[in-house]
C-alpha cells in the first residue's frame, strides 16, 4: 500500500549552476525534520571551516516531521546554515505558512548550495504542483519585505506563501533574518527565522525569495488515521481546557511584569535586571489598544491552537506589525531605555521590513548607546537609524546590522552581552541560571529557544541537569515542526509520530533524537574550531551583578556547565518520564 510519505522528496538547488533537482527523501530519515535534519545535512554536505558567505556554505529550509499534517501548531520552518554571526552551526525557525505548504506538496525541504559567479543577479524559486523552477528576480532587488511579498504574491494563487529576505539579507549583514508569510488575509512577511544571520546566507546565494503555491493540496495523511485524529483531538482539548493554554494565550509580551519582578527584564544594556518604566512596555497595554485601535490575537499558521501572535495597529487604526514579542520589547525597548510600546512596535515593523533580527539589532543599539554613540532612549534617532542608515547601507547602518559584537569592537566598548558572538536574549542568565547554562553550552550561541526554564531558584548542578533536559526536549520539538509554545512533551511527540507512521515509537527514541541533534551540532562546531573556551559567558554576565546590591550573578563554573554536554546527566528523569519530558 502506498503510504503518504513514500513519495517524499528533497529539493536541491545549486546556485553555482542555477539548477534544480528533486531527489527522493531517504526513508531512514523519516523521523528527522527541522532542526535535527538540518544538523544532519550540514554535517554531511557543508565544510564547517567554510566561509559562511561563500559558495561552500549550505542553506537548509526544512519543515518539521509533522508539518503539513493535522497535528496542531506543527508548521514551523527551520532555516539552517553555518552562521556568519557565530561561525558555528545555526538553526533559526519561524511560523507562518511555507512549511505547511512545502509538506503538503510532499517536499521535506530545500537544500541550497553553491553561489553564482555573477553576484549581480537575484533569483527566486517557485515551488508548486507542477514542480520547482529557478527564475530571475532582479526586479525585486532592494525591496522591503512587505511590498515585495505583496507584489510577488499577486502572481500566484491565494494559497501561496513566501520565504524571503529584505535589504539586510542582500547586503549580507550578520543580523539578517529570513521572513515567512503568515496566514493573515494579506499574507504578511511577519514571521522571521531571525537569529544568526541566516538571511545573509540566503543573500550570499543571491536567492531573494522562495514562493510555495500548494493550491488546494490536502494535508498529509497518517497511517493510522483514526488514532491520529483521536489523539490530536484529545491533545488539543487537554491543551485548551486544562490550564496549559493560559501561559501563551496573550502572547509573550504578557510576561513583561513577571519578568521584571524576577530580574529578567534587562535595562540599559543589561546594567540592571529591572526597568522602572516596565509598565509602559507591558503587553497588557497592547491588548488594551485592541479596543480603540483594532488589532487582535491570531494564529500565525494554519492549525495553531495557541494563537499567541498579537496583531498591532497604530493610532490611526491601521495595521502596524505582528507579533510584538517580549524579546523585542526587551532588546529594542528596555535595553535601549525606549519605554513606550508604540515606539517599539514601529521599530519591530522596520526590522521586519529590512529583514533583521530584533534581538541582535536591539542589542547592537544598546551597546552603541552604552558606549555613548546615541543617547539612551532616543527612539526617534533609532527609527532614523533603521529607516535610513540600515536601509541605505551606510557605514553606521551596516555596523548596526552586523550585530552587537561588531558595534562593541568598533566602539572599543567592553560590555557586549553575547555568547559565541550572538546577542543574549531577554531571559537573563544571572537570574535564570538554567538558560545561562544553555547560552554557554548550546552550539547555537545565546538562544533562549534552545533551552529555557523560568525559575530563579534552580542553581548549580541542578541548573546544569535541567538545562540539558530542556535542550533535549527543545531539540526534539524543533525537529517536529511544533511550536515551542505548545510545550509538547516527549510522550506526546512519540504518540503523534506513532500514529502518523503506524508503528510504535518509544520515548527513548524521541529523547535520543533530541540528544543526537545536539551532538551533531556540537560536532559541527568542533570541526569548525570551537573549543571549551567558547562555552563561557562574557565577563559582564559573570562579574557584573543585577538585583539587590547587584548581587545576582551567573555563578556556575565552566567545569560544571560543561556537564550539560555530557550524555545522561539527565538520567532517569528524561528517559523514564520526568517533568521536563
Ligand atoms: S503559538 Fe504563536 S508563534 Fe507558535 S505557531 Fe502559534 S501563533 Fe505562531
Amino acid at each position: 500500500m502506498q503510504r503518504s510519505w513514500d513519495k517524499d522528496k528533497l529539493i536541491r538547488v545549486n546556485m553555482t549552476e542555477q539548477t534544480v533537482a528533486v531527489e527522493p527523501f531517504p526513508d531512514e530519515w523519516k523521523l528527522l525534520g527541522g532542526r535535527a535534519l538540518s544538523a544532519k545535512i550540514l554535517l554531511r554536505d557543508c565544510d564547517p571551516t567554510c566561509d559562511p558567505l561563500g559558495p561552500g556554505n549550505v542553506l537548509t529550509l526544512l519543515p518539521g516531521v509533522l508539518s503539513g499534517t493535522a497535528a496542531p501548531t506543527s508548521g514551523r520552518l527551520s532555516v539552517g546554515c553555518k552562521s556568519p554571526l557565530t561561525g558555528g552551526i545555526k538553526e533559526a525557525s519561524a511560523g507562518g505558512e511555507p512549511a505547511q505548504d512545502l509538506m503538503k506538496l510532499g517536499y521535506r525541504g530545500i537544500i541550497v548550495t553553491g553561489q553564482p559567479a555573477d553576484r549581480s543577479k537575484l533569483w527566486g524559486l517557485e515551488v508548486d504542483v507542477n514542480g520547482v523552477r529557478l527564475i530571475a528576480a532582479d526586479s525585486y532587488r532592494g525591496m522591503l519585505n512587505y511590498a515585495m511579498c505583496a507584489r510577488l504574491l499577486a502572481n500566484y494563487s491565494s494559497d501561496a506563501s513566501v520565504i524571503s529576505i529584505g535589504p539586510a539579507g542582500e547586503m549580507l549583514l550578520s543580523g539578517a533574518s529570513v521572513a515567512c508569510t503568515d496566514r493573515s488575509k494579506d499574507r504578511r512577511p511577519a514571521r522571521h527565522a531571525a537569529r544568526g544571520g541566516v538571511g545573509a546566507v540566503m543573500g550570499s546565494k543571491c536567492l531573494k525569495w522562495v514562493v510555495v503555491d500548494a493550491g488546494k493540496a490536502p494535508v498529509r495523511q497518517p497511517a493510522d488515521r483514526p488514532g491520529f485524529a483521536k489523539f490530536a483531538k484529545a491533545f488539543s482539548n487537554d491543551y485548551l481546557t486544562k490550564g496549559r493554554h493560559e501561559t501563551f494565550k496573550w502572547g509573550t509580551s504578557a510576561v513583561v511584569p513577571i519578568a521584571n519582578m524576577l530580574n529578567t527584564f534587562p535595562y540599559r544594556n543589561r546594567t540592571e535586571g529591572q526597568n522602572p518604566h516596565f509598565e509602559r512596555l507591558d503587553g497588557a497595554r497592547i491588548r488594551e489598544s485592541f479596543a480603540t485601535r483594532g488589532g487582535e490575537m491570531h494564529a500565525c499558521m494554519n492549525g495553531c491552537i495557541v494563537r499567541c501572535s498579537n496583531v498591532v495597529h497604530d493610532a490611526s487604526g491601521d495595521y502596524l506589525t505582528s507579533a510584538l514579542e517580549f524579546e523585542t520589547l526587551t532588546l529594542l525597548g528596555s535595553c535601549c531605555d525606549i519605554n513606550h510600546w508604540e515606539d517599539v512596535a514601529e521599530l519591530d515593523r522596520l526590522c521586519d521590513e529590512l529583514g533583521v533580527d530584533t534581538i541582535e539589532t536591539g542589542a547592537a543599539i544598546a551597546v552603541m548607546m552604552d558606549s555613548g554613540g546615541i543617547p539612551w532612549g532616543d527612539a526617534e534617532r533609532v527609527k532614523t537609524l533603521l529607516r535610513d542608515d540600515v536601509r541605505q547601507g551606510t557605514e553606521l547602518g551596516r555596523l548596526i546590522g552586523n550585530g552587537a559584537v561588531a558595534v562593541g569592537k568598533a566602539r572599543h566598548h567592553p560590555r557586549v552581552p553575547v555568547s559565541k558572538g550572538q546577542a543574549i536574549p531577554a531571559w537573563d542568565p544571572r537570574s535564570m541560571k538554567v538558560v545561562g547554562v544553555t547560552y554557554a553550552t548550546s552550539a547555537q550561541g545565546a538562544d533562549h529557544t534552545a533551552g529555557l526554564i523560568v525559575d530563579p531558584v534552580i542553581s548549580g548542578r541542578d541548573a546544569v541537569i535541567k538545562s540539558q533536559e530542556v535542550q533535549i526536549v527543545n531539540a526534539a520539538t524543533d525537529s517536529s515542526g511544533m511550536c515551542t509554545f505548545l510545550a509538547v512533551s516527549l510522550d506526546e511527540l512519540r504518540a503523534f509520530y506513532g500514529h502518523f507512521y503506524g508503528h510504535e515509537v518509544s520515548r527513548e527514541t524521541v529523547a535520543d533524537m533530541g540528544w543526537n541533534c545536539l551532538a551533531d551540532e556540537w560536532e559541527f562546531n568542533e570541526r569548525a574550531g570551537f573549543t571549551a573556551a567558547d562555552d563561557v559567558l562574557p565577563a559582564c554576565m559573570v562579574e557584573e551583578g543585577i538585583g539587590p546590591e547587584h548581587s545576582i550573578k551567573f555563578d556556575i563554573a565552566p567545569e560544571l556547565t560543561a556537564l550539560a554536554k555530557v550524555r545522561q546527566q539527565h538520567g532517569e528523569s528524561l528517559y523514564r518520564g520526568g517533568a521536563a519530558g
